[in-house]
């Protein structure tokens, strides 16, 4: 883990933009020649990952939350191209084995950043080393939240759709916190970054106890 990089993060997300180029081990394993590149300037051998909890890095861009969306998946689609298992059929096991680390690097890069709640909580976990568990929401939210969770677990005259509709709120919900949490990382108010996930991870668990209810072919019928 590279701890420059992180504090950087912490005291100012927005300004640490330029020192998140990807970073590589500085020798080539199989050139040993100088290399800060995925593939060796050199020899053109691919590099092992050095740094595997940074998925920003991974992705080659700037470690904020608001972050831009198309460049992400453009960024992925590029790096799963140059890194496919069917260009390295030829290659040795240390190559192949080292592309496949790297791909998979990517991949989970990609699931979990293109996912505004994932994100959130990566980078206060990962990058903030911020505790996303401990924390205590308002009473209102937490009244609103076991109302719903009563009705659902015992009214027995809800339909398909209502659940459907509890559904649509909750996803509503969220994207209002999504807006929230834009603005507390844009301002770097990390306290109200950790408020808003733990209130996003309560939402998802009445999700999950909505989805539970619904018949398997329902379910996200209405959220995606
Ligand atoms: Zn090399």
């Amino acid at each position: 883990m590279n701890r420059t990089i992180f504090r950087v993060c912490v005291m100012s997300p927005l300004r640490a933009h330029k020192k998140l180029s990807r970073s590589y081990s500085s020798i080539c394993w199989n050139c040993e020649h100088n290399t800060t590149s995925l593939f060796c300037k050199s020899c053109n051998k691919v590099q092992p990952p050095t740094n595997k909890d940074n998925y920003f890095e991974a992705l080659n861009v700037p470690a904020v939350y608001n972050v831009d969306v198309d460049q992400l998946e453009h960024e992925f689609k590029d790096l799963q191209k140059k890194l496919h298992p069917d260009k390295f059929t030829g290659a040795s096991e240390e190559e192949q084995r080292y592309s496949a680390q790297q791909s998979s690097l990517v991949n989970n890069a990609y699931q979990t950043l293109k996912d505004p709640q994932l994100r959130a909580t990566y980078m206060l976990e990962n990058i903030l080393h911020a505790d996303v568990e401990n924390l205590q929401l308002s009473k209102e939210f937490l009244m609103d939240m076991m109302e719903l969770m009563e009705e659902i677990e015992t009214d027995r005259s809800l339909t398909e759709d209502d659940f459907r509709r509890r559904k649509e709120q909750i996803s509503q919900h969220k994207q209002h916190i999504f807006k929230n949490l834009s603005e507390s990382f844009k301002s770097n108010n990390i306290a109200d970054a950790r408020y808003h996930v733990a209130e996003l991870n309560y939402l998802s668990r009445i999700d999950n106890l909505i989805n539970e209810k619904l018949p398997y072919c329902c379910i996200d019928y209405k959220t995606k």
